[in-house]
């Protein structure tokens, strides 16, 4: 980090984020006073020899700033909030990314890396993953970070020709002034989060601010499938000169990238080019994966990879874990780990990708249950719900579809594999819980990994000791 040295930075919440921020702002020269409200944080700091400071009584008048991480929200109930009484003494108040940007801009601009920024309620890690991978496979350095894989502050420094592929989340474009992505991707706006934005306008408005200063030479993919998409499309068509992408899953687009049928088109020259049949790729299921590629796409291109590598980077997309990532196949049954599906609206989904599967669901069940998915019930050949989720969601399917209570993901993989693979035909157990995992897990990850142990349980029985 560059741009703070001798100057006193504060890091609230001291997470992943916020402690590789407390690294870099040292090795840059700042003097840093760190704080988590948390015990686990402050000891995590205190085993790396970085001094702690208590921010919620800190005199603030000679900070320069302070940065928040992810876990901390920028406004509180709390009277006295010391984000509040920060910015009352006039501190600058920003992000790891905002702090990266700025790094960044002090590269003269023809060694400086290219950035590619993406952004959207649903697709994020998934895009961001696919646009890395494409990158690579384009044989550009790249590396990815923000709120997937590194913190963005523990990326190595990169030349000229490089790429960066960031996922950003709406708090952390909130702390963002200064990011000027090469490629900005803008995918999707549904309401989610809310809460946490101040209701609609305030989550689109964080949304846009990954668009905020690109100009004539940059490029803006937005995916123009939902009403505010759209609009921001429309609105920023008539601002600045910049270089409009919009992309699209269902319809065709002068100018713009779309899927029809999972078939790619490339609308964005002379003609339309047919770019690659997505229900051949490697790892790309359901529709909702078409909007991600077409994404993709449209952004290496503007990073300056030719549209075959880039098509090829799609169809060669091993996937990210977790996200309906098939984890084993026994006999004429398949195993697909969608952990990450923690809601209603992602497990859809998965579950419209199916004719017909096993269903793993439960776990710690959200607002609303599983009731949005009763058009769905009927592709369930059988559910086997856990954990606290169990009995809600056996009230739902009742008369609907039919169910047995497992417990336990392990109880629930050996039940699913016994009847799929008795049915004789091509099955599907698929893991897409609609729910948190914290009732039995640390998180999804954990979830998945769970199920991805036993389903290697399934081929090698008992095997230890042996
Ligand atoms: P994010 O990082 O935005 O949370 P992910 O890429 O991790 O998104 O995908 C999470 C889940 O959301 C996936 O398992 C899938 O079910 C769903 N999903 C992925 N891409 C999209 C999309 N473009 N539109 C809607 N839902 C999606």
């Amino acid at each position: 980090i560059r741009g703070f040295e001798g100057r006193k930075v504060a890091v609230f919440g001291l997470g992943r984020t916020g402690l590789t921020a407390a690294r870099a702002l040292v090795a840059g020269g700042a003097q840093v006073a760190l704080w988590d409200d948390g015990e686990k944080g402050r000891a995590e700091a205190q085993a790396e020899g970085l001094a702690l400071t208590d921010l919620n009584t800190a005199d603030w008048s000679d900070f320069a700033a302070l940065m928040l991480s992810p876990g901390v929200p920028l406004t509180h109930p709390k009277p006295h909030w010391t984000v509040d009484r920060a910015k009352a003494s006039g501190v600058e108040i920003l992000g790891d990314i905002e702090l990266f940007a700025r790094t960044l801009a002090l590269v003269p601009e023809h060694k400086r890396p290219k950035v590619a920024a993406i952004t959207g309620t649903n697709g994020k890690s998934t895009t961001t993953a696919l646009l890395g991978h494409v990158c690579r496979m384009a044989g550009r350095d790249t590396r990815i970070g923000g709120n997937i894989g590194f913190g963005v502050l523990g990326l190595p420094d990169m030349h000229g020709g490089a790429v960066y592929v960031l996922e950003l989340s709406s708090y952390q474009l909130d702390l963002t002034s200064s990011l000027k992505p090469d490629a900005a991707v803008l995918l999707n706006i549904s309401p989610d989060h809310l809460d946490r934005h101040g209701g609609m306008e305030g989550y689109v408005n964080s949304k846009k601010r990954i668009l905020l200063n690109q100009v004539k030479g940059d490029t803006a993919v937005i995916g123009v499938d939902d009403e505010w998409c759209q609009r921001i499309c429309t609105e920023i068509t008539a601002a600045n000169r910049r270089t409009i992408r919009p992309i699209s899953a269902s319809k065709s687009m002068g100018r713009g990238v779309y899927a029809l049928q999972g078939v790619l088109y490339d609308a964005t020259g002379e003609r339309v080019m047919t770019v690659a049949d997505l229900l051949r790729a490697r790892s790309l299921p359901g529709r909702h994966n078409w909007q991600n590629a077409a994404a993709a796409y449209a952004a290496a291109r503007a990073l300056g990879i030719p549209a075959e590598e880039a098509a090829e980077g799609l169809m060669t997309f091993p996937g990210l874990a977790h996200r309906m990532e098939t984890v084993g196949q026994i006999g004429r049954v398949r195993f697909i780990n969608d952990s990450k599906a923690t809601n209603a609206d992602a497990a859809r989904q998965a579950m419209s990708s199916y004719p017909n599967f096993y269903w793993i669901g439960g776990g710690q069940p959200k607002a609303g249950g599983i009731e949005a998915l009763a058009d769905l019930f009927p592709r369930i050949n059988k559910a086997y719900l856990i954990g606290e989720g169990a009995d809600e969601f056996g009230r739902t399917l009742e008369g609907k579809a039919s169910y047995v209570k497992t417990g336990t993901l392990e109880a629930a993989t050996a039940a699913a594999y016994a009847d799929a693979a008795a049915s004789g035909e091509d099955a599907v157990v698929l893991l897409s819980p609609a729910c948190a995992s914290f009732d039995q897990f640390s998180d999804f990850e954990q979830r998945g990994d769970a199920f991805r142990a036993a389903v290697e349980g399934l081929v090698r029985p008992a095997a230890r000791g042996a």
